[in-house]
């Protein structure tokens, strides 16, 4: 999968994308990540790349020209127009599920704004979708862009060792992921939870299951709320965790009874 990335600090972004998982990606070919600087496409002698707000106001706006010239350089050089993404606290918030749908892009083109923003004739000539991390205002899109390539790329193909190093992450299924615990097994008198130690694969596999409800419902209501009962179904029954009742409607119909197996009716059995 390839990014390019617009930006006035391409060396905040290029420090980044060398480390850790990103930075193995990189090297293995299964990520590119492209750097372009907006200021090097500036007509402006100084290499200006912004100017004061039409109808006045504080700050400067990001002018049009150099981020057009910038973006068409990456189309010419592809040869097709990649989906374009402006990085804004306007946008459209960025969660898992954005994360999945963008992985499946070959090339995208991240638009990173400064001081007050770009000339909103940029977004409708150049933007596909605008995108948020959050209901705040960063002082650049660089942070949101790099934690946007970060969240995406690790659910491409090959970056990370296997699937289950994302399918059991906090967001995968919409639930929180259950607690983790290395060594020791005791710290300041905190033991690690007995049935991890205990070998027994499928339990403990059912209790993560559990911790996985259990902590959704308390942490973050909105998702328990929101969590995908259909699916619920379905995982429930790969962890043998279908209530009886249910097991026995399932057996005589096609249509598992949606939305009803509550935390409560969930119980490992041994
Ligand atoms: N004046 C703009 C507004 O009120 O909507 C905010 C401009 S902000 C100071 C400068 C740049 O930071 C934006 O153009 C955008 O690229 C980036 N940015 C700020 N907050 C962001 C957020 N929550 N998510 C993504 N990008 C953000």
């Amino acid at each position: 999968m390839r990014f390019d990335v617009l930006t006035l600090f391409p060396e905040s972004i290029d420090a980044f994308l060398n480390e850790s998982i990103i930075g193995r990606a990189r090297e293995k070919g299964i990520i590119t990540v492209n750097t372009i600087n907006i200021r090097d496409f500036s007509l402006d002698k100084h290499k200006k790349v912004d100017d004061y707000p039409y109808g006045g106001g504080s700050g400067m706006v990001m002018t049009p020209q150099p981020i057009y010239d910038a973006w068409e350089h990456v189309v010419k050089q592809c040869g097709r127009k990649p989906r374009t993404i402006y990085m804004s606290p306007q946008g459209t918030l960025l969660t898992q599920e954005t994360a999945r749908r963008l992985k499946n892009e070959e090339h995208l083109i991240l638009l990173c704004g400064h001081y007050e923003g770009i000339d909103e004739r940029i977004i409708e000539e150049i933007v596909d979708e605008e995108i948020s991390i959050g209901d705040y205002v960063l002082t650049g899109g660089e942070l949101a862009a790099m934690v946007l390539i970060d969240c995406v790329s690790r659910l491409v193909d090959g970056v990370l060792s296997s699937e289950d190093a994302y399918s059991n992450e906090s967001h995968y299924n919409g639930l929180l992921e259950f607690p983790q615990y290395t060594r020791p097994p005791e710290f300041r008198g905190r033991k690690v939870p007995e049935i991890l130690l205990s070998g027994h694969h499928a339990n403990i596999e059912k209790w993560r299951f559990l911790q996985m409800l259990e902590r959704t419902k308390a942490k973050r209501p909105d998702l328990y709320e929101k969590y995908d009962r259909e699916n619920h179904e379905k995982v429930l029954e790969a962890y043998g965790l279908l209530p009886k009742r249910k097991r026995r409607k399932k057996a005589g119909s096609e249509n598992v009874e949606k939305g009803t197996a509550g935390i409560s009716d969930v119980t490992p059995e041994s």
